[in-house]
């Protein structure tokens, strides 16, 4: 948001409202066009540099704060204690600074500030800090790209080791599957071959059962009591091997 322009402050005293166009920070005052030409003649001010007023907006907030009378005593600065490290007037000398020793006249203090080795120091340092920052942030940037393929290398990977799973799993499902058919082909034809066996045992008991039928039926006492003893050797066979068929259960 653009500041508003600040009104002439001498054009104030007479109660005019002029728009200033320049600054004096020596009178720390806002001066329009009329009263600059009169500032810049008179011999009190002549010497006073002046700014436009948009570069003196443009000014850090904390340095434009920054004023050139002592709040205490309304007062100009004219001296610098070095022991407590602030500007002070007349008035602050006399008060708080009788004993400091190291008391500098001001303008010595700030003459060529502005290309001393603490303030070249000091934007060095700045302009230091603030690359450190922007590598940081490069630094920071490339992390995040490399994090982004290491993502995906290890998604890749994963749908890899997946893919090997599945195709061993489905190989293990076929071997299976291909070994319980051969088992249930074999397990078939063992139990086809033993009921075949017992088919041929049931029909040679039938034809005993028949023979006996008949020799109750036709044959003497004396021709039946005589083959009793091959009856009986006859279905002993089949009685031995019908126990080692019979189910255990
Ligand atoms: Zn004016
Ligand atoms: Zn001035
Ligand atoms: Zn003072
Ligand atoms: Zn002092």
């Amino acid at each position: 948001m653009a500041s508003p322009v600040p009104i002439c402050d001498i054009c104030m005293t007479d109660n005019i409202t002029k728009p200033a166009s320049v600054w004096c920070s020596e009178c720390e005052e806002a001066i329009c066009n009329d009263c600059e030409r009169q500032h810049d003649r008179m011999g009190l001010t002549k010497n006073h540099k002046t700014i436009q007023v948009k570069e003196y907006q443009n000014l850090p907030s904390s340095v434009a704060a920054i004023k050139q009378k002592c709040i205490g005593h309304s007062l100009k600065f004219d001296f610098h204690c070095v022991i407590h490290d602030e500007p002070c007037c007349v008035s602050c000398v006399a008060e708080k600074h009788g004993t400091c020793r190291k008391l500098k006249p001001l303008s010595e203090v700030v003459e060529g500030v502005k290309s001393s080795a603490a303030f070249a120091d000091l934007e060095d340092r700045a302009k230091d800090i603030s690359a450190l920052i922007g590598d940081l942030v490069t630094k920071k940037q490339n992390d995040r790209a490399c994090f982004g393929v290491q993502k995906n290398k290890i998604i890749s990977e994963v749908q890899n080791v997946r893919t090997a799973i599945d195709n061993h799993l489905i190989k293990l499902e076929k071997d299976l599957l291909y070994k319980l058919d051969n088992m249930e082909k074999k397990h078939n034809g063992d139990i086809d071959n033993f009921i075949e066996k017992l088919s041929d045992m049931r029909k040679k008991v039938e034809k005993i059962c028949v023979d006996l039928e008949k020799t109750r039926q036709h044959a003497s006492n004396f021709q039946a009591f005589l083959s009793i003893h091959e009856w009986n050797k006859k279905i002993e066979i089949e009685e031995k091997i019908g126990c080692l068929y019979k189910p255990t259960s």
